[in-house]
């Protein structure tokens, strides 16, 4: 438990700040705020914490980047985690543009959920988003869905201006295959030119635009996973749609269940608050599991009751160095 009665069982790790797309909102092109020498933590080290938190209570883990798929060691990772004392459940985020090839053998490692980013379909649209090609995103999601995981979600950023007519297509095209779809209010976690406040989308807006299509029926029960959203059925489309409502749901922090391990090795208790706690100096200087468990456990008692993106939040790194 933290300091404010949340259950904080869930570790969302973060392989690598690296990644082979350039989303406008978090890693432009031309991004030079790399780490100088890339110097991520080991799969041993990862696995270390790993087996540490496990130990502790944390039973919900969650890999992340970056685009984690960059990195080559993925599969073995999952597989040794998912052999660890009291690892419940390993996930996955990615932008989907190595699944094609990685989904099979991701699964056959034991991964049970992956979070599909996919913010329009339209390869225009996608392109001019994250630099990238569609097809091969819907290509590793055909992949994710046959290869027959315990869930796949999909992960839509709203972006005013930039994605808004690609929503109702991205929606009859979660129904349509019958995955989920998370839409995200936009985040001030990146230090992006190419976006200002005027392309702030908020969920409430979109729900109200849905709402003039067809009836939002409430799921209260699905919690679908460990995450934030709040989830409807779309009455006709049949979509399953949650909402992440960061920025405007005012009880968002109440359930947060989660901290973050950044690819280079800080122990992150809030994405929204700039607090970090040094593991990898630790881990390379010899401390002892012990010691491990101790920066977790303060990780926990700094957890801010409430992330700060509603004051005057800069980023002093951006999501990709974080670990989305
Ligand atoms: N590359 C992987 C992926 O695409 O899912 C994992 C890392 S990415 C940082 C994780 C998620 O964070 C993606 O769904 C991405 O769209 C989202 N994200 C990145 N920057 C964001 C921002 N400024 N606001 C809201 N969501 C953001």
């Amino acid at each position: 438990m933290d300091a404010h009665g949340r259950l904080i069982d869930y570790l969302r790790i973060s392989v690598t700040d690296r990644c082979d797309e350039r989303c406008l909102y978090c890693m432009p092109e031309g991004y030079r705020g790399w780490e100088r020498r890339p110097d991520p933590l080991s799969r041993e080290e990862i696995l270390r914490v790993v087996r540490v938190a496990a130990e502790l209570g944390f039973r919900k883990f969650r890999l992340t980047g970056g685009e984690p798929l960059v990195r080559r060691d993925v599969p073995e990772l999952v597989r040794a985690m998912k052999a660890l004392p009291g690892v419940r459940r390993v996930g996955l985020s990615t932008n989907g543009t190595r699944l094609a090839a990685l989904a099979r053998p991701l699964r056959e490692a034991g991964l049970g959920t992956v979070n599909i980013s996919l913010d329009a379909l339209s390869p225009e649209g996608y392109r001019r988003i994250t630099g990238g090609r569609v097809e091969r995103v819907l290509e590793g999601i055909a992949a994710a869905v046959e290869a027959g995981f315990e869930r796949v979600k999909l992960n839509t950023v709203l972006l005013a201006g930039v994605n808004e007519e690609e929503i109702w297509p991205l929606i009859r095209f979660a129904a349509r295959h019958d995955l989920p779809l998370r839409l995200i209010e936009l985040m001030p976690v990146s230090p992006a030119e190419q976006l200002d406040d005027t392309n702030f989308l908020s969920a409430a807006a979109v729900m109200e635009r849905l709402r003039r299509r067809e009836a939002l029926i409430p799921v209260s029960d699905a919690r679908l996973g460990y995450g934030p959203a709040k989830y409807y059925r779309l009455a006709e489309t049949g979509a399953l749609v949650g909402f992440i409502g960061a920025m405007t749901n005012h009880h968002f922090c109440d359930t947060c269940n989660r901290v973050r391990l950044t690819a280079d090795g800080k122990v992150r208790p809030c994405l929204g608050n700039h607090g970090e706690l040094d593991l990898r100096a630790m881990l390379r200087a010899g401390a002892k599991d012990a010691d491990v468990a101790a920066v977790l456990r303060e990780a926990l008692a700094q957890k801010p009751p409430r992330h700060e993106f509603c004051g005057a939040y800069a980023p002093a790194r951006p999501m990709t160095a974080i670990g989305g």
